[in-house]
């Protein structure tokens, strides 16, 4: 299937999405038919574009476009680009009639973000030349496009299409036809995990939002983002991805969504979401930075993967640390490793066992309940739980507090945190704290994925990070953390809870086994691998 350089557009409706990829089309210098039934849509889209034209200096681009309400006026068109309400039934329609206005070689393409591109395909009599082109909104702005290969595309409509994103300056990636493809499959527990924890009251909406952006460097928190999307098309999209995989858990969409939708509490386009926007469309500030004085003490860290992070920290602000500490050190900040296969339990109770009682303890706590690790020690109003794995210079520490955590103890662990520089966030004890839970649940989906075969790992990471913008892809980070540590975070998850959503996918188990053997493997065999 050759297709000329310069290929001919039509694009059906010229709703958001619709005039969107209109205006990539023209910028990219494509002739565009746009149809839409709608008179008043038509004339809002031409508004758009010649104004954003008008902006690139592009204006004698808009000699391209043609508008019109009759869908045979795409008679003659290369491509199709069909971005018309999300209802199966109109779309079926819609590609029946296309499939006799624009004979092949044109290829049919649908935007549909959640609807089955096979079961659209089959309402035309060519479904080898159907194909889903999926762009993310503002379509002209965003660089991502899926490109979906339903049950009967040929590679050759594949290729037809990944040329023409690729035309109009978009990077494609391929994907299967599966509910939400990969973008919206995989950001899912993004949101899900969220709503659960603000559900479970481990912590407000801003916390949460907070520590993933600041530690775990989202753009942007969940629940800003489900209020710029709109929560009821969020809400929409997760009940789609639900029902299409016949209710699997890990997508069960949560009551609080639900209850926003009822109330007609919808983000930004309601003036109240998550957050109340004022008149500059802004949720309210945040606590910044802080600067605490310097506890008295030595510092004593115990072995872990994330402790040189922070004895670096504590050193910067004028701490004496001790890596291998020894029982002579008695006043102190105590920190303890967490992780079971790690000796957590024999740190804890020798710190305990060692230290004075005005000393806390202070507990890793990525992959183990703080709750739990009081149950070992004497004296357990000196333990609190810390999110060490998204420890960075300057941004809030997630912090729990253990059952019986003292007064005293919670103040000087909340001044010891400020002393380093980081404000510190308190949350509830709660499994896997906010940041790694959420990293590694998106890590286990992509595994999911990369394992029935959606997408290989560098094409769900590069779409994750095009798509909704995330600082790494989730396999990325799942090889920076360590997949044995994602592992051991959703196995506790898992051990917590005991929910299927939990479950962790085969492949990442594999990749965790992989690891160890690497760990073990003589260094020389190691180098010649
Ligand atoms: P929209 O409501 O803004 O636009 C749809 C347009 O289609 C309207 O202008 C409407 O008049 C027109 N229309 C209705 N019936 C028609 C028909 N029979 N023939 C021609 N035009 C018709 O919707 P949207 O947000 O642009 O979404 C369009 C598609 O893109 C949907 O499938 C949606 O799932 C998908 N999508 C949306 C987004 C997003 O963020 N909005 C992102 C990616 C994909």
């Amino acid at each position: 299937m050759t297709k000329p350089d310069t290929p001919r557009l039509g694009v059906v409706g010229a709703g958001t999405m619709g005039s969107g990829i209109a205006l990539a089309a023209l910028y990219a210098g494509l002739p565009v038919v746009l149809q839409d039934v709608d008179t008043d849509a038509q004339e809002k889209a031409l508004d758009y574009i010649r104004t954003h034209l008008e902006r690139k200096g592009l204006s004698e681009h808009e000699e391209g476009l043609s508008l019109t309400a009759a869908l045979t006026d795409l008679s003659g068109v290369d491509f199709v680009v069909e971005a018309a309400p999300e209802d199966l039934g109109l779309k079926r329609d819609l590609f029946a009639r296309l499939d006799e206005i624009c004979p092949p070689p044109a290829v049919l393409t649908t935007n549909t973000s959640t609807l089955a591109v096979t079961a659209i395909a089959a309402a035309t009599e060519t479904p080898g030349r159907v194909a889903g082109m999926h762009f993310f909104n503002p379509a002209p702005v965003l660089p991502l496009v899926e490109v979906v290969r339903a049950a009967r595309t040929t590679p050759e409509t594949v290729a037809a299409v990944v040329a023409l994103a690729e035309r109009i300056g978009k990077t494609p990636v391929v994907t299967d036809d599966t509910p939400g493809f990969i973008v919206n499959r995989v950001a899912r527990p993004f949101y899900g995990e969220a709503l659960r924890m603000l559900g479970e009251g481990v912590a407000t909406h801003e916390e949460i939002d907070w520590i993933l952006e600041a530690a775990a460097q989202f753009p942007m928190g969940p629940f800003r983002l489900l209020d710029l999307i709109g929560i009821d098309v969020n809400y929409a999209a997760t009940q789609s991805v639900f029902e299409q995989t016949f209710f699997e858990p890990r997508y069960r969409p949560h009551r609080i969504q639900r209850r926003m939708v009822q109330q007609n509490a919808l983000g930004r386009k309601t003036g109240r979401g998550f957050y109340e926007y004022g008149e500059d469309g802004q949720p309210h500030d945040r606590p910044g930075a802080v600067d605490g004085e310097r506890l008295e003490g030595v510092v004593r860290i115990s072995p872990g993967s994330w402790a040189p992070g922070l004895a670096e920290m504590c050193r910067a602000a004028g701490y004496t640390v001790s890596e291998t500490p020894s029982v002579e050190e008695r006043t102190a900040v105590g920190f303890v490793v967490a992780g079971r296969a790690e000796g957590a339990r024999e740190w804890l109770e020798g710190f305990d066992r060692d230290l004075g009682p005005e000393v806390p303890l202070l507990l890793q706590a990525s992959d183990l309940t703080v709750g739990e690790a009081a149950t070992w020690i004497g004296r357990a109003e000196r333990l609190a739980g810390f999110d060490g794995l998204f420890l960075r210079e300057g941004v809030p520490i997630t912090l729990a507090p253990g059952p019986r955590l003292s007064g005293e103890c919670r103040e000087r662990v909340d001044a010891f945190a400020r002393s380093l520089g980081q404000p510190p966030v308190w949350v509830s004890d709660s499994p896997a704290l906010v940041a790694p839970r959420v990293v590694a649940c998106l890590a286990n989906e992509a595994a999911h994925a990369v394992q029935e075969g959606v997408a290989d790992p560098d094409t769900i990471d590069r779409a994750m990070q095009l798509g909704v913008n995330y600082p790494r892809g989730p396999l990325g980070w799942s090889r920076a953390l360590g997949a044995r540590r994602v592992l051991a975070v959703l196995d506790h998850l898992w051990a917590e809870y005991r929910e299927p959503r939990y479950r962790a996918a085969t492949r990442l188990r594999q990749w965790a086994r992989e690891e160890t053997l690497d760990r073990r493997a003589p260094a020389g065999r190691r180098e010649a691998a």
